[in-house]
């Protein structure tokens, strides 16, 4: 690749793994690489560094070590969740859910509708935001689930996690809430949110890809996806992931000390992109609620562009920015989560997310907008041209 400017703008995606994280996870691929499972000193070495993993897990969420269970990721944790809380609720055959959630949830519930789960899909209004009382009337006894993000990965809209788990509380149902987006930009905590269950991924704030985790509050029923030699107390089988599970571990410390950055500087940062482009390029608004949002995300549709030819444009300068979630990047397909806001299909296609991290400074911010109206300029020149 081309090694001239480059401004990274893509952290909803994935992050860069930071430095301390690396030389976190470093040893137990050399010199500590033994199995948590052996009865020697090698293999309890590697438990060990699970178990410090675990607690700096469990900070981050203000939960206990034991309600954490390691998994490959938020996709692992989600499907968990899901299959977990009907297998276990014998009788119940109902899930409720946003409209919006992450792919990995959307996707686990269809194929679990195909064999016989009925799902309910909220909706949320044109600024991405949920409607509780819809929530709330879809419950029915027979509800084995309810399944609500705390942040959209698209728009950084927040959700009202704890009205959900309040909800959800009255009515018996367990809450699940995927807080892929939400881990390290924001405080989490289990104890104030009434949550159920919660994932998380590494790989969003500064930790490895391949490692994610679950909480599972005490006393809830959990039934194991994976099942196997019985590791993580019999709640996810498999040898584990030492140095990713560090790594994990070690993200998570890192992410706690950084909310003041987070909620600071990076903010601030979002903030000026947001202000200058809204105003350097006409034909430009913001998508999603723009109060209760994460502070890293913008996601701004362009009237009359293409994102499908922009974000080419912007990858040859040396931009990396996305149209939304990366699997639905890949294939290029209308964000599920624009559309479900009430846009248009060609608006849903004229939008990008920028999203940051720690990493980003204000010469990111400048390199974007010294390319960006231009792009956007040639786009819009081009299809005059050909009206
Ligand atoms: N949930 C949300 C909100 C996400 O943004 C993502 C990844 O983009 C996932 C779940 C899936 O997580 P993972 O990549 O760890 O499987």
């Amino acid at each position: 690749m081309a090694q001239g400017l480059r401004a990274y703008l893509d952290n909803s995606a994935t992050t860069k793994v930071a430095e301390e994280v690396l030389q976190a996870m470093w040893p137990y691929f050399s010199e500590r690489w033994g199995n948590p499972s052996s009865a020697h000193s090698l293999g309890r070495d590697a438990a060990e560094a699970i178990e410090k993993a675990r607690a700096q897990a469990a900070a981050m969420i203000q939960s206990e070590p034991r309600e954490i269970v390691f998994t490959s990721g938020g996709t692992e944790g989600i499907n968990a969740v899901f299959h977990s809380a009907l297998s276990t609720q014998p009788g119940k055959n109902h899930i409720v859910m946003t409209a919006v959630e992450h792919h990995a949830a959307l996707r686990c519930a269809q194929s679990l509708e195909r064999r016989g789960i009925a799902i309910t899909h909220i909706s949320v209004n044109a600024d991405g935001r949920l409607d509780l009382d819809q929530l709330a009337d879809a419950i029915q006894p027979h509800t084995a689930l309810v399944s609500v993000m705390t942040a959209n990965n698209e728009t950084g809209v927040l959700f009202p996690v704890a009205e959900v788990g309040a909800i959800c509380a009255a009515r018996g149902v367990p809450f699940h809430t995927d807080a892929v987006q939400a881990a390290g930009k924001l405080p989490l905590n289990v104890a104030q949110t009434g949550v159920t269950f919660l994932t998380i991924s590494a790989h969003k704030f500064h930790g490895p890809k391949g490692a994610g985790a679950i909480f599972i509050r005490r006393f809830s029923k959990f039934e194991p996806y994976i099942c196997g030699g019985g590791q993580e107390m019999g709640r996810r089988s498999g040898t584990e992931d030492v140095p990713a599970i560090v790594g994990l571990g070690a993200a998570t410390v890192l992410a706690e000390q950084g909310h003041g950055e987070m909620n600071g500087r990076v903010r601030k940062l979002r903030d000026d992109l947001e202000r200058q482009i809204l105003s350097t390029i006409e034909g430009v608004s913001v998508n999603g609620d723009q109060e209760l949002r994460l502070p890293n995300i913008t996601n701004i549709a362009f009237d009359g562009v293409d994102s499908r030819a922009l974000l080419p444009m912007l990858d040859r300068d040396g931009i990396f920015a996305s149209t939304g979630a990366a699997c639905a990047a890949g294939a290029m397909q209308p964000s599920h989560v624009l559309v479900a806001m009430g846009r248009s299909i060609v608006q849903a296609r004229s939008c990008l997310r920028f999203s940051l991290s720690h990493f980003n400074t204000d010469e990111d911010i400048a390199l974007l907008l010294d390319v960006l109206p231009k792009a956007v300029r040639k786009l819009r020149q081009h299809c005059a041209a050909q009206a």
